[in-house]
């Protein structure tokens, strides 16, 4: 018996799973929520005759929804108008997937119950953006940054954080996700966890392609979550087609 009144909220659609022949259960990100995980009920897929709500991947829209209660695990979806599809990612690889691991890294990086409204601007604007004309890449590893930021992870790159000192430069750097940032040389060989960084990456402020600012947050935010992101491969492949390197 459901008596009460739904809660209302603005989302994004972070991932879609049948649930039966007519329900699905829909994982959304809410502005003041966090995140949701809702059954919807009588959406036919396969025929795309949506009897009471049909959701899309990635689309931005209004909830209505009935939070779980008792023993439920999901809440009820109750109504949803869609209020941006973000036409536009749909032109390109690298925007497409881009949009795809934002939604996928939200999904892995929150939780219910868990709010973030400044990481749910950042994850409109990054979509906004990238269905948009202005390039793709910063616009993810922007995304990269906020979500890091948002979920406390943000890494230390302006000295090594083992001992505070300088990263000089022309000398090779380590990144550790486990130590939260830079390593610079002498101080690398005591961390297991780490990687290179490359060398253009650092310096002078703003060097580095999307792509290799995309793979080093990536191998982060990748040992943040305990696994890897399905779009990850695809997109860095996408960025390394797309976009021109600097040396
Ligand atoms: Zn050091």
């Amino acid at each position: 018996m459901l008596t009460m009144t739904p809660l209302r909220d603005d989302a994004i659609v972070l991932r879609l799973a049948e649930y039966s022949e007519t329900s699905q259960i829909v994982t959304l990100f809410g502005a003041a929520h966090g995140q949701l995980r809702l059954i919807a009920k009588g959406v036919r897929r396969s025929t795309k005759t949506r009897v009471a709500a049909g959701l899309d991947l990635l689309e931005y829209g209004a909830v209505g929804f009935i939070p779980p209660h008792g023993d439920a695990q999901l809440g009820i979806l109750t109504e949803w108008t869609q209020r941006d599809a973000f036409a536009g990612l749909r032109r390109e690889a690298q925007r497409l997937y881009g949009a795809l691991y934002a939604v996928e890294t939200v999904a892995a990086l929150t939780e219910e119950a868990d709010p973030h409204p400044e990481l749910f601007t950042a994850l409109e604007h990054a979509l906004q953006t990238l269905a948009g004309d202005t390039p793709a890449g910063p616009a993810i590893v922007r995304f990269q940054n906020a979500l890091l930021q948002a979920i406390g992870y943000a890494p230390n790159l302006t000295a090594c954080v083992n001992c505070g000192g300088d990263i000089r430069r022309g000398a090779p750097v380590f990144f550790s996700s486990t130590a939260g940032g830079l390593l610079c040389r002498d101080c690398e060989l005591h961390f297991v966890e780490k990687r290179r960084v490359p060398p253009h990456l650092l310096a002078p402020p703003g060097a580095g392609s999307a792509e290799a600012w995309f793979e080093l947050l990536d191998y982060h935010l990748t040992h943040v979550a305990g696994r890897r992101f399905k779009t990850a491969a695809v997109l860095a492949g996408a960025l390394g087609r797309g976009l021109p390197k600097s040396v």
